[in-house]
């Protein structure tokens, strides 16, 4: 089973995963941010900007810092693929001066709310309808490969065949492309001029974004194994691919089948993969069962979490340097 809560998540992977003490610090860090918004939220006067997740609220917080509060739906922590709003989150959407929202069914649990927010008057910017959309590749389909694959089944794509892909926040340089419009939107919504906010965090992504090509142009090859199928913006922005997911899926509510888990044994072995980034998604007894069977080291990287990095930049910028360091082996 594969739709885990955050502290499921956190324990099954700190019991058989190396780097328990990074998850262990991830949640003492989303607890103790979580206490911040609460208070934030509770003791200014500012309008509330409402985020949906952790990784996107960071961003938005450099955008309108000390205009608005930002608050954030999904907990850190908490699977946005999964998350279901309670009558509270649902208020909260509603009374926002702004809703920002990432779209294309990442929030599939929060549809109904974010239409019926919109519907009622309130502003609600989705961030995939102001990037440029990358298709959802079928990571699993080795079709144009010269060698077969045991156990490929490129039908398996639950749902999202010939779709988009919803993870745009795993490049920096695709979030920008979304910057002037939310600016915009969020001058509006707030009564305020964003463009100076707007071009200093700009600035500062098109920053971290140069760092990462450049961290990246050291690999001749970079191939990538991930948890389920979810880092295709960050492999294309930077000379990677990924090759195959334990869990061959955009969502995470999705199981192992054992097909995709025989057919990922055999990619890692053909392709003489070295290293495994699961997160969420798959859970860590079966990347764990591939890392056993292949030898490959299992890596794991935090993907759709803030945890303890404390700005967009910070987050991404750490995400990158633990694949590259994990490809470095
Ligand atoms: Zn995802």
């Amino acid at each position: 089973m594969v739709a885990l809560g955050s502290l499921s998540l956190a324990c099954s992977t700190d019991e058989s995963i190396d780097g328990a003490a990074v998850g262990d610090t991830d949640v003492v860090a989303s607890q103790s941010t979580a206490a911040l918004a609460d208070t934030a939220e509770t003791t200014t006067d500012l309008p509330d900007v409402v985020v949906t997740y952790s990784v996107l609220a960071a961003l938005v917080r450099d955008l309108v810092d000390g205009v608005a509060d930002v608050v954030t739906v999904i907990p850190d922590g908490q699977d946005p693929h999964t998350f279901e709003p309670s009558a509270k989150d649902i208020a909260m959407l509603n009374d926002a001066a702004l809703v920002v929202a990432n779209g294309l069914d990442l929030e599939a649990g929060l549809d109904n709310a974010l239409a019926n927010a919109d519907e009622s008057g309130t502003k609600v910017f989705f961030v995939t309808d102001h990037v440029t959309l990358a298709d959802l590749v079928d990571v699993n389909d080795h079709a144009g490969h010269d060698h077969d694959h045991p156990g490929a089944d490129s039908t398996v794509t639950e749902g999202h065949d010939h779709s988009k892909d919803p993870h745009v926040w795993l490049s920096p340089a695709t979030m920008r492309e979304a910057l002037p419009a939310l600016a915009q939107a969020a001058s509006e919504a707030l009564g305020t001029d964003l463009t100076a906010a707007a071009s200093r965090l700009d600035a500062q992504l098109q920053a971290v974004d140069a760092e990462l090509t450049e961290t990246f142009a050291e690999f001749d090859e970079c191939e990538l194994v991930t948890g389920h199928n979810e880092l295709g913006y960050f492999a294309q922005r930077y000379g990677c691919e990924v090759i195959a997911a334990i869990l061959p899926s955009a969502a995470t509510s999705a199981e192992e089948s054992a097909g995709a888990v025989e057919f990922v044994i055999d990619v890692i072995r053909t392709h003489d993969v070295a290293v495994i980034f699961p997160s969420l998604g798959s859970s860590g007894a079966v990347a764990e069962r591939v890392a056993d069977s292949t030898g490959a080291r299992i890596v794991e990287v935090n993907t759709h979490f803030l945890g303890s990095a404390t700005s967009y930049a910070t987050f991404i910028t750490s995400l990158g340097d633990t694949i590259a360091a994990g490809l470095r082996g």
